[in-house]
């Protein structure tokens, strides 16, 4: 098999040539037809995540070990199951990729995704930049149905964090208020494009890049608006009949959840998903007296996977642009994802 490996922090991916694994007890082996490439993916490429202040969250004190196989964004077949398996030959199968140690309290309560020692596919065990991936349990495995695998991919990660940051929002507020999107990247899209689904009857998105917000208003979003325009938070306040309940931020730099944070009404609320980095100062006493809440909030659980996959499979779900790639690509598309010139998602096929 062929694998597309961080070797080095920051380095070129390296094209590597191995034997497939052999699966062991409840393990799947799965032939990779799709995998999405995330932005998670360009803070694990260099190894850190942006603390602010100077400050580095560095990958290798969370645990992660290279050589790593990126790609948590994965459809595939499967090839080798263990006998008695539900799962059939030739059906596109997503991956959850949170996958934690099945074992500790916070697993067996369905959170994996918060498990403190997690094996999460890409990150901590090899990913999906291969043309073979290894599923340690069937349960992992949701079976989409006659989606296109590129489309369905990118639901395992930017589809699953929107959808579970959502889920967050008291849903009396999603159906009578204004919800303000920052960020219209393949987080933000796919937030538009749940938010719709989901029944939000307005949806505000805040994006600096003019080629976006116009890809975020072909989503569904009311408007799209430039947050560097010095009227900003006026604008917003008139859109939203007042201060904004619900923002969720797929940014998450300083200046968006500042800003975010400031567009809030008494007793709103700000669900941070982007991880872009740096730190923000946050006068205490304004947190209890305008009752406003931060919550982050990271990918989300197996459950809720499959009830966004079966709104998806419903055809609620407006689909995000998805540019498709041959793996070998892999190097190349990480490097214009960070250069900011994707739109939508790009999605490696082997
Ligand atoms: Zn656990
Ligand atoms: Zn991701």
């Amino acid at each position: 098999m062929i694998s597309y490996q961080v070797q080095a922090f920051s380095q070129p991916l390296q094209a590597i040539e191995h034997a497939a694994p052999e699966p062991q007890g409840d393990e799947c082996l799965l032939n990779v037809v799709a995998a999405g490439v995330c932005h998670t993916d360009i803070h694990t490429w260099h190894g850190w995540y942006d603390l602010g202040n100077g400050n580095r969250l560095s990958m290798q004190e969370r645990g992660i070990n290279l050589p790593l196989t990126l790609g948590h964004e994965i459809v595939g077949q499967v090839i080798k199951a263990p006998i008695g398996s539900r799962l059939q030959a030739g059906r596109n199968y997503l991956v959850y990729p949170w996958i934690g140690c099945g074992q500790c309290k916070t697993c067996r309560r369905g959170d994996d995704q918060l498990c403190p020692t997690p094996r999460f596919l890409g990150i901590f065990r090899p990913g999906g930049y291969a043309d073979h991936v290894l599923v340690p349990h069937e349960k992992y495995l949701i079976d989409i149905g006659n989606l296109p695998p590129a489309q369905a991919a990118p639901y395992a990660c930017s589809g699953l964090t929107t959808f579970s940051a959502i889920r967050k929002i008291n849903p009396r507020v999603l159906h009578e208020e204004t919800i303000v999107v920052v960020g219209a990247g393949g987080l933000g899209l796919m937030a538009v494009s749940l938010l719709k689904a989901l029944g939000a009857p307005r949806i505000i998105v805040l994006e600096t890049h003019p080629e976006r917000r116009q890809a975020a208003e072909h989503a569904g979003a009311f408007q799209a608006l430039d947050p560097a325009r010095p009227d900003l938070a006026d604008a917003v306040r008139t859109l939203a009949g007042g201060g904004v309940w619900a923002v969720i931020d797929c940014v998450g730099s300083d200046q968006t959840v500042q800003q975010a944070l400031d567009l809030l009404i008494k007793g709103g609320q700000l669900i941070l998903v982007g991880l872009f980095g740096g730190a923000i100062t946050l006068p205490v006493p304004l947190a209890p007296i305008r009752a406003i809440s931060l919550q982050g909030s990271y990918v989300g659980r197996l459950d809720e996977l499959q009830a966004l996959m079966d709104l998806v499979k419903s055809g609620a779900v407006a689909p995000i642009p998805v540019t498709c790639c041959p793996l070998h690509h892999a190097p190349r598309a990480l490097k214009n994802l960070e250069d900011g010139n994707v739109t939508g998602r790009t999605v490696l096929q082997p």
